[in-house]
């Protein structure tokens, strides 16, 4: 008997990673005419995310499992995921004839991007499927539509970007980092955070010169003398922010603790991965409610 090799979990070309995104640091600006604030900020993006899967099917459904899945918008048909498929599919003129299952392990309005990373890992394997290049600009179009944070998650490598977001600049030789991230699992929502957002800055917008991004002490100090201006709002609106910062700069190893996008989950870039395994622990036992997460930046091994 033929073995069903479409349908096998474990077939590679048909699984995708959608990583978690933090912003190493996060500058913003006035809001325009337009009603957005310029951005500028350093993009990394982690070992851990979600995961897609695709197998064939007769017409589209979306399967969300995993911790975070109730958590999503109720209807699949908003789920930023399948608004990818069913745009794609619009935009090459084809039927998706497949089920995308969504295995949901970033915790949602987070500050990590998770709705974009899916976005952007469902747009990479319907492309691949396909045999169409998501790097063309029509699908890079349905990308920003989707989220100004699409575009950088379709390349899921460091990047600098500006604008709102959408205008990447790669940065391939940045050092790798062990990242402990920690959120007290309370959503809460970009729209809010920006609402009280009173304390625009100036931005330079250029890509920084003079900064070894390989080297890791002097990108370290690079990082220290950057910000995330969004934490002052996400404080005021979600106080348990600064538990969280502060739990992490108590620990043994952690460089710096920050916070991510508009929160409130913060990072803590550590010595190494003992070091942060161990906060984790630590900061565990003291906070069982929280959600912790011991990572690196990069990609995931198969
Ligand atoms: P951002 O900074 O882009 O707002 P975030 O990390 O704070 O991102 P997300 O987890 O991306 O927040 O969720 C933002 C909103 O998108 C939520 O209100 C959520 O309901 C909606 N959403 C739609 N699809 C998804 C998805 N697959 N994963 C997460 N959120 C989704």
């Amino acid at each position: 008997m033929p073995r069903d090799t479409d349908t096998a979990p474990d077939d590679v070309s048909r699984r995708e990673h959608a990583a978690a995104k933090l912003n190493l640091f996060l500058h913003v600006g006035a809001r325009a005419p337009d009603g957005f604030h310029p951005l500028e900020s350093l993009v990394v993006f982690t070992e851990f995310g979600d995961r897609l899967h695709l197998e064939p099917s007769k017409g589209f459904r979306l399967r969300r499992i995993g911790p975070f899945a109730d958590a999503l918008p109720a209807a699949a048909a908003d789920d930023l995921t399948a608004r990818a498929v069913t745009g794609l599919g619009e935009l090459v003129a084809r039927v998706p004839d497949f089920t995308v299952t969504l295995e949901k392990n970033i915790p949602v309005a987070a500050g990590m991007g998770g709705g974009s990373a899916d976005a952007a890992a469902a747009i990479r394997l319907v492309c691949r499927t396909w045999g169409v290049p998501f790097e063309s600009p029509d699908v890079l179009s349905l990308a920003v539509g989707l989220g100004a944070d699409v575009p950088v998650c379709l390349y899921s490598e460091p990047a600098w970007a500006t604008g709102v977001g959408e205008q990447i600049t790669p940065l391939p030789g940045l050092t790798d980092l062990d990242l402990l991230l920690v959120n007290p699992r309370v959503p809460l929502a970009t729209g809010h955070v920006f609402g009280t957002f009173t304390s625009p800055a100036s931005l330079d917008r250029m890509l920084p010169t003079g900064v070894d991004f390989a080297a890791p002490a002097a990108f370290l100090s690079y990082l220290e003398s950057q910000r995330n201006d969004l934490a002052e709002p996400a404080r005021a609106l979600c106080p348990v922010i600064d538990d969280v910062l502060s739990g992490l700069e108590r620990q043994d190893g952690c460089r710096l603790a920050r916070m991510s996008g508009s929160g409130p989950t913060c990072f803590g870039v550590f010595d190494d991965r003992v070091a942060c395994e161990r906060a984790g622990a630590a900061i565990g036992a003291a906070n069982p409610d929280w959600w912790i997460i011991p990572t690196r930046t990069g990609q995931p091994a198969v």
